[in-house]
Protein backbone atom coordinates (compact mmCIF):
# COMPACT_ATOMS: atom_id res chain seq x y z
CA UNK A 1 0.00 0.00 0.00
CA UNK A 2 1.32 3.56 -0.77
CA UNK A 3 0.17 6.57 0.97
CA UNK A 4 0.81 10.46 0.16
CA UNK A 5 0.66 12.91 2.86
CA UNK A 6 0.41 16.31 1.74
CA UNK A 7 1.97 18.62 5.18
CA UNK A 8 3.85 15.39 5.64
CA UNK A 9 6.97 17.91 6.99
CA UNK A 10 4.68 19.57 9.34
CA UNK A 11 3.80 18.77 13.16
CA UNK A 12 0.97 16.33 12.79
CA UNK A 13 2.10 15.43 9.03
CA UNK A 14 5.75 13.55 10.20
CA UNK A 15 4.12 11.92 13.06
CA UNK A 16 1.37 10.19 10.25
CA UNK A 17 3.99 9.19 8.46
CA UNK A 18 6.04 7.81 10.91
CA UNK A 19 2.53 5.74 12.34
CA UNK A 20 2.27 4.87 8.13
CA UNK A 21 5.93 3.47 7.86
CA UNK A 22 5.36 1.49 11.42
CA UNK A 23 1.89 -0.04 9.64
CA UNK A 24 4.12 -1.51 6.45
CA UNK A 25 3.12 1.56 4.09
CA UNK A 26 5.20 2.98 1.60
CA UNK A 27 4.75 6.99 2.03
CA UNK A 28 5.24 9.52 -0.03
CA UNK A 29 5.76 13.40 1.84
CA UNK A 30 4.95 16.23 0.13
CA UNK A 31 5.33 19.68 1.53
CA UNK A 32 6.11 23.20 0.75
CA UNK A 33 7.85 23.57 4.05
CA UNK A 34 6.55 27.03 4.38
CA UNK A 35 5.55 26.06 7.90
CA UNK A 36 6.48 22.50 7.73
CA UNK A 37 9.86 21.83 8.67
CA UNK A 38 12.71 19.07 7.40
CA UNK A 39 14.18 18.21 10.76
CA UNK A 40 10.69 16.78 11.31
CA UNK A 41 10.97 13.96 9.29
CA UNK A 42 15.30 14.04 9.64
CA UNK A 43 15.33 10.89 11.75
CA UNK A 44 13.16 8.91 8.47
CA UNK A 45 15.71 6.52 7.09
CA UNK A 46 13.96 4.08 5.11
CA UNK A 47 13.67 3.80 1.56
CA UNK A 48 10.10 3.36 2.07
CA UNK A 49 10.03 7.23 2.35
CA UNK A 50 10.35 9.65 0.30
CA UNK A 51 10.05 13.65 0.52
CA UNK A 52 8.80 16.14 -2.38
CA UNK A 53 9.26 19.70 -2.01
CA UNK A 54 6.04 20.61 -3.38
CA UNK A 55 3.04 23.01 -2.34
CA UNK A 56 -0.05 21.40 -3.85
CA UNK A 57 -1.68 24.81 -4.41
CA UNK A 58 0.03 23.69 -7.86
CA UNK A 59 -1.01 20.13 -9.76
CA UNK A 60 0.99 17.48 -8.33
CA UNK A 61 1.96 14.69 -10.84
CA UNK A 62 3.00 11.12 -9.41
CA UNK A 63 4.17 7.90 -11.12
CA UNK A 64 2.69 4.64 -10.29
CA UNK A 65 -0.30 3.73 -7.60
CA UNK A 66 -1.39 6.08 -4.94
CA UNK A 67 -3.52 3.70 -2.18
CA UNK A 68 -4.45 6.25 0.34
CA UNK A 69 -4.04 10.34 0.43
CA UNK A 70 -3.53 12.32 3.55
CA UNK A 71 -4.08 16.20 2.38
CA UNK A 72 -2.71 17.82 5.64
CA UNK A 73 -1.22 20.47 3.83
CA UNK A 74 -1.89 24.23 5.62
CA UNK A 75 -1.03 26.79 7.75
CA UNK A 76 -2.95 25.96 11.50
CA UNK A 77 -1.65 28.52 13.39
CA UNK A 78 -3.92 31.79 14.23
CA UNK A 79 -0.64 33.64 13.47
CA UNK A 80 0.15 31.76 10.33
CA UNK A 81 -2.60 32.01 9.02
CA UNK A 82 -2.58 35.75 9.75
CA UNK A 83 0.18 36.35 8.26
CA UNK A 84 -0.08 34.08 5.49
CA UNK A 85 -3.84 34.98 4.26
CA UNK A 86 -3.70 34.41 0.77
CA UNK A 87 -1.54 31.24 0.83
CA UNK A 88 -4.40 29.86 3.53
CA UNK A 89 -7.20 30.30 1.50
CA UNK A 90 -4.95 28.98 -1.64
CA UNK A 91 -4.05 25.80 -0.07
CA UNK A 92 -7.63 24.77 1.43
CA UNK A 93 -9.34 25.72 -2.25
CA UNK A 94 -6.64 25.09 -5.16
CA UNK A 95 -4.96 22.82 -3.05
CA UNK A 96 -7.68 20.39 -2.13
CA UNK A 97 -8.81 20.49 -5.10
CA UNK A 98 -5.54 19.41 -6.73
CA UNK A 99 -5.19 16.64 -4.03
CA UNK A 100 -8.90 15.30 -5.43
CA UNK A 101 -8.18 15.57 -8.78
CA UNK A 102 -4.71 13.67 -7.89
CA UNK A 103 -7.21 10.92 -5.90
CA UNK A 104 -9.47 11.16 -8.88
CA UNK A 105 -6.86 9.93 -11.10
CA UNK A 106 -5.02 7.17 -9.23
CA UNK A 107 -9.06 6.13 -7.42
CA UNK A 108 -6.91 7.14 -4.08
CA UNK A 109 -8.99 7.14 -0.89
CA UNK A 110 -8.99 10.55 0.22
CA UNK A 111 -8.76 11.91 3.90
CA UNK A 112 -9.48 15.72 4.07
CA UNK A 113 -7.84 17.02 7.83
CA UNK A 114 -10.12 19.90 8.26
CA UNK A 115 -10.70 21.99 11.58
CA UNK A 116 -12.54 22.62 14.59
CA UNK A 117 -12.35 25.84 13.23
CA UNK A 118 -15.22 25.55 10.69
CA UNK A 119 -17.41 25.82 13.70
CA UNK A 120 -16.65 29.20 14.11
CA UNK A 121 -17.38 30.73 17.32
CA UNK A 122 -19.87 28.26 17.98
CA UNK A 123 -22.98 28.98 19.84
CA UNK A 124 -23.42 25.09 20.44
CA UNK A 125 -21.06 23.55 23.26
CA UNK A 126 -19.74 20.76 23.05
CA UNK A 127 -19.78 20.40 19.36
CA UNK A 128 -21.38 17.65 17.24
CA UNK A 129 -20.80 17.09 13.83
CA UNK A 130 -24.02 18.24 12.86
CA UNK A 131 -23.43 21.59 14.10
CA UNK A 132 -22.91 24.23 11.02
CA UNK A 133 -20.90 26.75 12.90
CA UNK A 134 -21.00 30.31 13.72
CA UNK A 135 -18.02 31.52 11.11
CA UNK A 136 -17.56 35.27 10.28
CA UNK A 137 -17.11 34.94 6.43
CA UNK A 138 -14.61 38.40 6.40
CA UNK A 139 -12.79 38.37 9.81
CA UNK A 140 -8.99 37.85 10.17
CA UNK A 141 -9.69 33.71 10.66
CA UNK A 142 -12.00 33.41 8.10
CA UNK A 143 -9.28 32.79 5.66
CA UNK A 144 -8.65 29.32 7.86
CA UNK A 145 -12.16 28.58 8.40
CA UNK A 146 -13.72 29.62 5.21
CA UNK A 147 -10.83 27.99 3.01
CA UNK A 148 -11.82 24.77 5.35
CA UNK A 149 -15.50 25.13 4.57
CA UNK A 150 -14.82 25.55 1.08
CA UNK A 151 -12.51 22.13 1.44
CA UNK A 152 -15.23 20.04 2.81
CA UNK A 153 -17.53 20.65 0.37
CA UNK A 154 -15.62 20.41 -2.26
CA UNK A 155 -15.04 16.90 -0.78
CA UNK A 156 -18.32 15.80 -0.45
CA UNK A 157 -19.14 17.30 -4.62
CA UNK A 158 -16.53 14.58 -5.29
CA UNK A 159 -17.28 11.78 -3.32
CA UNK A 160 -21.24 12.52 -4.91
CA UNK A 161 -20.41 13.24 -8.09
CA UNK A 162 -17.16 11.29 -8.71
CA UNK A 163 -18.10 8.64 -6.44
CA UNK A 164 -14.63 9.31 -4.92
CA UNK A 165 -14.11 7.45 -1.89
CA UNK A 166 -13.47 10.55 0.87
CA UNK A 167 -13.25 11.07 4.67
CA UNK A 168 -13.35 14.33 6.73
CA UNK A 169 -11.67 14.63 10.40
CA UNK A 170 -12.29 17.70 11.96
CA UNK A 171 -9.13 18.22 14.11
CA UNK A 172 -9.27 19.80 17.22
CA UNK A 173 -6.44 20.89 19.33
CA UNK A 174 -3.46 19.14 19.34
CA UNK A 175 0.00 19.00 20.93
CA UNK A 176 2.78 17.38 21.34
CA UNK A 177 6.52 16.89 20.44
CA UNK A 178 7.35 18.23 17.14
CA UNK A 179 4.98 21.39 17.72
CA UNK A 180 6.82 24.90 16.78
CA UNK A 181 8.30 26.35 19.97
CA UNK A 182 7.40 29.88 17.93
CA UNK A 183 4.07 28.81 16.31
CA UNK A 184 2.44 31.22 18.35
CA UNK A 185 -0.27 29.00 20.10
CA UNK A 186 -1.47 28.67 23.18
CA UNK A 187 0.73 25.18 24.25
CA UNK A 188 4.42 26.25 22.70
CA UNK A 189 3.74 29.83 24.08
CA UNK A 190 3.19 28.57 27.61
CA UNK A 191 5.59 25.94 27.96
CA UNK A 192 8.26 28.80 26.38
CA UNK A 193 7.39 31.68 28.81
CA UNK A 194 7.01 29.11 31.54
CA UNK A 195 10.62 27.33 30.95
CA UNK A 196 12.17 30.87 30.45
CA UNK A 197 10.43 32.40 33.71
CA UNK A 198 8.83 34.98 31.37
CA UNK A 199 5.26 36.27 32.20
CA UNK A 200 2.51 33.67 30.96
CA UNK A 201 0.31 36.13 27.88
CA UNK A 202 -3.15 35.39 28.68
CA UNK A 203 -5.20 36.64 25.90
CA UNK A 204 -8.47 38.45 27.54
CA UNK A 205 -9.13 37.13 30.97
CA UNK A 206 -9.15 33.96 30.15
CA UNK A 207 -12.19 32.40 30.20
CA UNK A 208 -12.36 31.18 27.17
CA UNK A 209 -12.02 27.40 27.17
CA UNK A 210 -10.25 24.78 24.94
CA UNK A 211 -9.70 20.54 24.92
CA UNK A 212 -6.16 19.39 24.18
CA UNK A 213 -5.63 16.29 22.62
CA UNK A 214 -2.68 14.36 22.48
CA UNK A 215 -0.58 14.11 18.87
CA UNK A 216 -0.28 10.33 19.09
CA UNK A 217 -4.23 10.16 20.06
CA UNK A 218 -5.17 12.23 16.97
CA UNK A 219 -2.80 10.94 15.18
CA UNK A 220 -4.47 7.19 15.78
CA UNK A 221 -7.85 8.89 14.89
CA UNK A 222 -7.45 9.79 11.93
CA UNK A 223 -5.82 6.62 10.92
CA UNK A 224 -8.94 4.72 12.33
CA UNK A 225 -11.18 7.13 10.22
CA UNK A 226 -9.41 6.76 6.84
CA UNK A 227 -9.73 3.02 7.54
CA UNK A 228 -13.29 2.88 8.27
CA UNK A 229 -16.43 3.11 5.83
CA UNK A 230 -18.05 6.61 7.07
CA UNK A 231 -18.12 9.20 4.44
CA UNK A 232 -19.36 12.16 6.94
CA UNK A 233 -17.02 14.55 9.04
CA UNK A 234 -15.88 13.16 12.48
CA UNK A 235 -14.72 15.23 15.33
CA UNK A 236 -11.51 13.78 16.73
CA UNK A 237 -10.08 15.43 19.52
CA UNK A 238 -10.05 15.35 23.54
CA UNK A 239 -13.46 16.36 24.92
CA UNK A 240 -11.21 17.56 28.27
CA UNK A 241 -12.12 21.00 28.25
CA UNK A 242 -10.31 23.54 30.58
CA UNK A 243 -10.26 27.39 30.32
CA UNK A 244 -7.18 29.53 29.28
CA UNK A 245 -6.62 30.61 32.79
CA UNK A 246 -6.81 27.02 34.39
CA UNK A 247 -4.50 25.75 31.42
CA UNK A 248 -2.12 28.86 32.32
CA UNK A 249 -1.87 27.54 35.72
CA UNK A 250 -1.72 23.93 34.98
CA UNK A 251 1.21 24.89 33.17
CA UNK A 252 2.79 27.00 36.07
CA UNK A 253 2.46 23.67 38.01
CA UNK A 254 3.81 20.59 35.72
CA UNK A 255 6.85 22.97 35.19
CA UNK A 256 7.25 24.37 38.32
CA UNK A 257 7.90 27.91 37.33
CA UNK A 258 7.03 31.06 38.97
CA UNK A 259 6.26 32.85 36.16
CA UNK A 260 3.26 35.53 36.35
CA UNK A 261 0.29 35.61 34.56
CA UNK A 262 -0.20 38.86 32.18
CA UNK A 263 -2.98 39.58 30.81
CA UNK A 264 -3.18 40.68 27.26
CA UNK A 265 -5.68 41.96 24.43
CA UNK A 266 -8.26 38.89 22.78
CA UNK A 267 -7.60 38.40 19.32
CA UNK A 268 -10.33 39.23 17.00
CA UNK A 269 -13.32 36.45 16.69
CA UNK A 270 -11.26 34.11 19.01
CA UNK A 271 -13.62 31.38 19.32
CA UNK A 272 -15.01 31.32 23.70
CA UNK A 273 -15.80 27.99 23.74
CA UNK A 274 -14.42 24.70 22.06
CA UNK A 275 -14.82 20.88 23.14
CA UNK A 276 -15.55 18.45 20.42
CA UNK A 277 -18.43 15.97 21.22
CA UNK A 278 -16.71 12.68 20.68
CA UNK A 279 -19.92 10.17 19.98
CA UNK A 280 -19.32 9.43 16.72
CA UNK A 281 -15.66 8.67 16.37
CA UNK A 282 -16.09 6.48 20.00
CA UNK A 283 -18.73 4.90 18.09
CA UNK A 284 -17.60 3.90 14.81
CA UNK A 285 -13.78 3.98 15.43
CA UNK A 286 -13.86 2.87 18.57
CA UNK A 287 -11.43 5.58 19.43
CA UNK A 288 -11.10 8.01 22.17
CA UNK A 289 -7.87 9.75 24.00
CA UNK A 290 -5.84 7.93 26.03
CA UNK A 291 -3.47 10.40 27.34
CA UNK A 292 -3.88 12.50 30.06
CA UNK A 293 -3.25 16.17 30.06
CA UNK A 294 -0.34 15.73 32.48
CA UNK A 295 1.70 13.12 30.88
CA UNK A 296 1.08 14.75 27.35
CA UNK A 297 2.55 18.23 28.54
CA UNK A 298 5.38 16.53 30.13
CA UNK A 299 6.44 14.49 27.08
CA UNK A 300 6.15 17.62 24.99
CA UNK A 301 8.03 20.00 27.68
CA UNK A 302 10.64 17.37 27.78
CA UNK A 303 11.07 17.65 23.93
CA UNK A 304 10.71 21.42 23.88
CA UNK A 305 13.78 21.74 26.45
CA UNK A 306 15.41 19.13 24.17
CA UNK A 307 15.37 20.30 21.55
CA UNK A 308 14.17 24.22 21.07
CA UNK A 309 14.52 26.29 24.24
N1 LIG B 1 -3.89 32.12 23.86
C1 LIG B 1 -3.45 32.80 24.99
N2 LIG B 1 -2.13 33.13 25.07
C2 LIG B 1 -1.23 32.81 24.11
C3 LIG B 1 -1.67 32.11 22.96
C4 LIG B 1 -3.02 31.79 22.87
O1 LIG B 1 -4.24 33.12 25.90
O2 LIG B 1 -0.04 33.16 24.27
C5 LIG B 1 -5.31 31.75 23.78
C6 LIG B 1 -6.01 32.17 22.49
O3 LIG B 1 -6.53 33.48 22.59
C7 LIG B 1 -7.10 31.12 22.39
C8 LIG B 1 -6.46 29.87 23.01
O4 LIG B 1 -5.38 30.34 23.80
O5 LIG B 1 -8.21 31.49 23.15
C9 LIG B 1 -5.96 28.86 21.99
O6 LIG B 1 -5.19 29.58 21.05
P1 LIG B 1 -4.32 28.86 19.94
O7 LIG B 1 -3.59 29.94 19.20
O8 LIG B 1 -3.52 27.78 20.52
O9 LIG B 1 -5.35 28.16 18.95
P2 LIG B 1 -6.90 28.29 18.59
O10 LIG B 1 -7.57 27.30 19.46
O11 LIG B 1 -7.38 29.70 18.90
O12 LIG B 1 -6.95 27.97 17.17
Amino acid sequence: MRALVTGGAGFLGSHLCDLLLAKGYEVICADSIITGNEQNIAHIKTSEFSFIKHNVTKPLHLDGKIDLIFHLASPASPIDYLELPIQTLKVGALGTHNMLGLAKEKRARFLLASTSEVYGDPLVNPQPEEYWGNVNPIGPRGVYDEAKRFAEAMTMAYHRYHKLDTRIVRIFNTYGPRMRLKDGRVVPNFISQALRGEDITVYGDGSQTRSFCYVSDEIEGIYRLMMSDYTLPVNIGNPEEHTILEFAEIILKITGSRSKIAFKELPVDDPKQRRPDITKAKKLLKWEPRVSLEAGLKETIKYFKAFQL
